[in-house]
């Protein structure tokens, strides 16, 4: 059987290592894919191999801290985790790496797989203290806990000076008086502390004492085919395909550039579907 039309709709190449390496190096080792294991870039590889152009940084993906227990593939929405801006967040070495108070979560939960990929053995650890253990929604597996700072740094492999150093640290860098309420930009920030937190910065001294392993999860991948915004793929020659369409995934590289705003995945995967869609629909029928 001949197709009258093609639409291509079969994921970023997120769960292959192999293919993640060639851009990230032996870090991509250490990444969980939140997706299914069949998003390998098969489809996306032949369509770069037969004539049509890439668009895209190869670098680039959407990559969230997820809790490190996660399995490899798909541990999906359920092993997220959206507590960093109620802590502090640690590396292997006990040493902070990023503002947790940046800006609004939404606005930042996407940055923190990319963060967390650039650590020593793509690890961190989101810390803080019974404060705020109902402020979130948890992660599939519950929290390392602890009744002391020592205690909580020695359960989760870290050396305890030098995290109690880095607490404290933490701690003493925070401007009294201010108001914490995590639905605006508050004043509860450090001063003088490198780097600081700008927003719902509290002292974590209340226990007991709470840590969650996150490790890299991506999402899914930028690189794809280019197309028109007829959602028509765009050969090597600059002219668009005649009946090959993409739509999601494998297109996404020509919406996202870097970065993310919560909701542009499936609005990219129902819009062009939908352009797609009919596009392929009249070719087919003509
Ligand atoms: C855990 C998780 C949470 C997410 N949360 C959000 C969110 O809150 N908001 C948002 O906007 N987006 C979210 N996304 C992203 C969004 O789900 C995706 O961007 C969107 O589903 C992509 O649609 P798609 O059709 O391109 O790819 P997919 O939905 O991944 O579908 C691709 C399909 O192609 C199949 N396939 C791959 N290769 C082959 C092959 N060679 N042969 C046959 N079949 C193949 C795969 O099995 C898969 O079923 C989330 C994604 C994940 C994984």
């Amino acid at each position: 059987m001949r197709a009258g039309a093609l639409v291509a709709a079969a994921g970023g190449f997120e769960a292959n290592i192999e293919w993640l390496k060639e851009y990230w190096g032996p870090p991509a080792e250490n990444f969980l894919i939140r997706g299914t294991p069949y998003n390998r870039g098969t489809l996306l590889r032949m369509l770069l191999d037969n004539g049509v152009q890439e668009v895209g940084d190869p670098t680039q993906c959407h990559a969230v801290a997820i809790d490190a227990r996660a399995p490899r593939f798909d541990g999906g929405i359920i092993t997220r985790l959206d507590c960093v801006v109620f802590g502090m967040v640690v590396n292997k070495l006990a040493e902070r790496f990023y503002d947790e108070g940046e800006d609004f979560w939404p606005k930042r939960y996407a940055i923190w797989g990319r963060l967390v990929a650039h650590q020593p053995d793509q690890i961190a650890y989101i810390v803080f203290d019974s404060k705020s253990l109902t402020s979130f929604m948890p992660s599939l597996y519950p929290p390392i806990r602890s009744d002391t700072p020592e205690g909580l740094a020695e359960a989760l492999g870290l050396d305890p000076q030098r995290f109690r150093a880095t607490l404290d640290g933490f701690n003493g860098a925070i401007v009294p008086g201010g108001s914490f309420d995590h639905t605006v930009l508050d004043d509860c920030r450090t001063e003088g502390l490198t780097p600081p937190k700008s927003h719902w910065a509290r002292p974590i001294d209340t226990a007991p004492y709470y840590a969650y392993p996150v490790r890299p999860g991506i999402t899914f991948t930028y690189l794809g085919v280019k197309v028109t915004k007829e959602a028509r793929m765009l050969m090597a020659d600059g002219r668009p395909a005649a009946n090959m369409f993409a739509a999601g995934e494998i297109m996404s590289g020509n919406v996202l550039g870097r970065g993310y705003a919560a909701g542009i995945g499936m609005t990219i995967g129902s819009v062009f579907g939908k352009t797609a869609g009919e596009g392929a629909a009249r070719r087919a029928r003509n």
